[in-house]
């Protein structure tokens, strides 16, 4: 299924997208009111949703793609968005040279969240807040929602834990992030966290590991990767994050940029207002934000 949020009669509404279309359905077929409904409901009723879609599109009210405000998939969710730091060697690489300093990879995840409060919808425009920053650069990511809870999760079963895959922006105020040292604060502006357009579930990504991301600023492509490129997979990901801490249902984790982000250039590069941000998963879809 392809799932998004958006907003109908001043309500959030959980949607189904098909193509260029979007169906809310009604009320009596058991549709989930929200996503983190849908999600907490489990797999034995996604199972059943799933077979019953026509029978569920056959009284929905179609909406219009366009004319339709869409909200983040999950535009509340229950916690921190988890993010990945330095999850692509090339990044480590641009950041190292850009910083001056020699950085290795990694041999453990670096993890950090994002505020839940920074979470923002796929085509909302970002706030530039030139009086906080200078520095805002962009992140393609593949976001993870997590579908079923655990701990302890083996390596091998943990994608049986997922409910779907989304594209984030983990847009970033640089000079915040380093000047405070830790990156919460730099990371966590209000409207930071583009995610969407839509959750496309489990079963219809073959591989999560095998898909294109990119990121274009005003039409120009900046970053240009694959998820094959991971240091740490998705897989181990919720393998060594639910060692010791529960993963529930509805967490999502974004899983770390590929090269290209704008302060490892030379020279560097930062969003103003006015500027045009695309990131794209291959399969899933693209975000499309304007900096104001
Ligand atoms: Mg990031």
């Amino acid at each position: 299924m392809r799932l998004a949020t958006v907003r109908y009669a001043q309500q959030p509404r959980l949607v189904l997208v098909d193509g260029n279309e979007l169906w809310l359905p009604a009320p009596h077929s058991g549709w989930p009111e929200s996503m983190l409904d849908l999600i907490a409901a489990g797999p034995e009723r996604w199972r059943v949703l799933a077979t019953e879609l026509s029978k569920i599109k056959r009284d929905a009210v179609r909406l219009p793609r366009d004319g339709t405000e869409w909200l983040a998939p999950i535009p509340r969710p229950n916690k921190n968005v988890m993010c990945l730091g330095w999850n692509y060697a090339e990044h480590v690489a641009e950041s190292a040279s850009a910083s001056g300093r020699k950085h290795e990879p990694p041999k453990d995840p670096i993890v950090f969240t994002k505020n839940v409060t920074s979470v923002s919808g796929p085509y909302a425009d970002v706030p530039a807040q030139a009086s906080v920053t200078q520095q805002l650069d962009w992140e393609v990511e593949l976001g993870v929602v997590i579908g079923v809870g655990g701990r302890g999760i083996a390596r091998e079963r943990a994608l049986e834990h997922v409910f779907g895959y989304t594209v984030i922006n983990d847009v970033s105020a640089r000079d915040l992030q380093f000047r405070h040292k830790q990156y919460f604060l730099g990371k966590s502006l209000d409207g930071s966290c583009p995610m969407g357009p839509v959750i496309v579930t489990r079963e219809e990504v073959l591989d999560p590991q095998a898909l294109d991301l990119k990121c274009w600023v005003n039409g120009e492509l900046k970053q240009l990767s694959n998820t094959h490129h991971m240091i740490f997979d998705v897989a181990t990901i919720i393998h060594v994050l639910s060692r010791g801490m529960a993963l529930e249902p509805g967490d999502i984790i974004a899983t770390g940029t590929p090269s290209g982000v704008g302060f490892a250039r030379t020279p560097p590069e930062f969003l103003k207002a006015g500027d045009l941000v695309e990131c794209e998963i291959q399969g899933i879809g693209r975000l499309r934000n304007r900096v104001v």
